[in-house]
């Protein structure tokens, strides 16, 4: 089920510890209401095969290949922009920059937690018509640190940083300004239960925490957060499949019981971003080989140098989410959708 590829790529350590599964809702495994008959119906029902993101939407994953999975991966990118960027001194201690993104495929507002000041949109920063060092400062496209009584925006007295623009008024990448290295990133998927109400259903939060860990003691990383609930099938539906996990459905079938595909998600938001900010050399956290693909874009617009694993804080040893219900999600993950974990569940 693994591709080579990703058996042969490096896997690094995060400097302290690492955990994971991915990010996303469900789980429970039990006494089946929901049997394998039942799914064989349904996959009828479900355009087996590929979306229109050409990600593998069999729970059986029947494209084994890389290089096949890519091709499949759409020819363009949604085009984005960077409407806003703001400093957030955290309760954890590390400042992030925040990144609020408008597209043009859909109406939701997805968004790059960025750790560290000279990572920069391209969007953000070009010049636009009008445009005032004034406004340059408001929508967070300057350099350095803003403070009172502030007023160029492209350049910052304090720290004797400048950022320069070619005629077309894009910003001039200088590695004294604008970070180019090859960065931490973490693409994450929106769980409303998991991240706000206090679910154990999944380990998102968790997730999400550590990724945040990480970065901060990095210096430099972004955590690309996509509006996409419950897997792509929206909260709604999500509490749906929760039910129909109590039922006996695991998190894989109780998508396909609700005529959903088992992961509904795209990646190319996140491949367009990473684009935007600079970030094409990365390290990605993740134990999910198709996200991989994913990400990089079927042109590999985006290079994935390293995966970090992101194994479960509670198979650590550490504090973190335990419940039967995450054990059997992450246990789904492993034996249906190719998640790379290790440890034997
Ligand atoms: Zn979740």
């Amino acid at each position: 089920m693994t591709d080579d590829i990703f058996e042969n790529m490096p896997i690094i350590s995060p400097t302290v510890t690492h955990r994971e599964g991915e990010n996303d809702e469900v789980e429970s495994k039990g006494n089946s209401v929901v049997g394998s008959d039942s799914i064989e119906r349904f996959k009828h029902l479900h355009n087996e095969g590929e979306n229109a993101e050409g990600r593998c939407m069999s729970p059986f994953h029947t494209v084994d290949k890389a290089e096949e999975k890519r091709r499949l991966l759409p020819s363009k990118l949604p085009i984005v922009q960077c409407i806003a960027r703001a400093r957030i001194p955290t309760t954890q201690g590390p400042e992030i920059f925040l990144h609020l993104y408008s597209n043009d495929s859909d109406n939701k507002e997805h968004l790059a937690i960025v750790f560290g000041e000279d990572i920069r949109s391209r969007s953000l920063y070009k010049q636009r018509k009008g445009d005032t060092q004034s406004d340059r400062m408001i929508r967070g496209a300057y350099v350095g640190k803003l403070y009172p009584g502030r007023r160029d925006a492209d350049f910052d007295k304090s720290t004797g940083l400048k950022l320069e623009f070619d005629s077309n008024g894009d910003m001039i990448v200088d590695k004294n300004t604008t970070y180019c290295d090859t960065t931490l990133v973490r693409i994450h998927s929106e769980c409303y239960t998991g991240e706000t109400a206090w679910s154990a259903r999944c380990d998102c939060g968790e997730q999400f925490d550590e990724a945040g860990r990480l970065m901060g003691i990095n210096g430099h990383g972004c955590i690309v957060y996509l509006r996409q609930e419950g897997r792509g099938i929206g909260l709604g539906e999500k509490l749906k499949a929760y039910n129909l996990q109590d039922l006996g459905a695991d998190t894989v079938e109780a998508n396909l019981l609700l005529r959903h595909p088992a992961d509904k998600r795209s990646f190319g938001m996140a491949t367009a971003i990473l684009i935007d900010l600079g970030l094409i050399e990365i390290d990605l956290l993740t134990n999910n080989p198709d996200k991989i693909i994913a990400v990089e874009g079927r042109d590999r617009q985006v290079h994935v140098h390293h995966r970090v694993p992101m194994v479960p804080l509670a198979w650590q040893g550490e504090e973190g989410v335990k419940s039967k219900e995450v054990e059997g999600y992450l246990r789904t993950k492993v034996e249906k959708m190719g998640h790379l974990l290790s440890k034997p569940l």
